[in-house]
């Protein structure tokens, strides 16, 4: 059985849940584990950079980079198209100038993505996040540039819809290859950064 825990002592500041079969006396919580503790901030991360078979093909984009910011961050998996009510697989959907979501059969799919994008924002207002780290080019989670609705590989830039949503909501969102090129900079001070080929989401 858990219980709440908020004495915030011991240099433990956040909401501890504990199991008061090994820690109802309150004299070692060693066992319990912490919810929002250590003051690690929640990043809102799309779902398949951290390993989750998610995209539109039923596969995962999983970036250890990303991964690593786990060691800093409250990461909290977030994949806005399953949020908006679509099923893995899904068919390919690239984000047209217009504003519209389209399959790659010609069926407009733009309600489903809107409601992903609100699903994210009201997810991140839920745990406290401020930045988000989302997969690139993606419809949804681009944060620079999209794929043109053309379904000829060409890009534009501009978010994808839920980047835009969240950033019109106050995060700061960057996607995996600005982490990567962070990470390695960061590893190599004055090394100009790599990128990694892209892979589609
Ligand atoms: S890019 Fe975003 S919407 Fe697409 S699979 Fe990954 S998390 Fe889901």
């Amino acid at each position: 059985m858990l219980a709440l825990d908020q004495r915030g002592s011991g240099g433990f500041k956040g909401t501890r849940y504990r199991s008061e079969a090994m820690t109802a006396d309150g004299s070692d919580d060693s066992d319990g584990f912490a919810v929002g503790a250590l003051g690690k901030p929640a990043m809102l991360v799309s779902a398949c950079l951290l390993g989750v078979p998610c995209n539109h093909l039923g596969r995962a984009n999983a970036s250890p980079s990303v991964l690593a910011l786990g060691a800093r961050h409250r990461l909290v998996p977030v994949c806005p198209e399953v949020m908006g009510g679509l099923p893995t697989p899904r068919p390919a959907a690239e984000l047209r100038r217009d504003g519209r979501v389209v399959t790659v059969e010609g069926h407009d799919v733009t309600e489903f993505y809107v409601r992903g994008a609100a699903a994210a924002v009201a997810l991140a207002a839920a745990v406290g996040a401020d930045r988000a780290i989302l997969k690139a080019r993606s419809p949804s989670c681009g944060s620079h540039e999209v794929y043109d609705g053309t379904f000829r590989s060409a890009r534009r830039a501009g978010p994808g819809v839920t980047a835009a949503a969240l950033m019109a909501a106050g995060l700061e969102v960057a996607d995996e290859e600005d982490e990567l090129a962070r990470s390695r900079s960061s590893e190599s001070p004055g090394a100009p950064p790599t990128m990694e080929p892209p892979s589609g989401a």
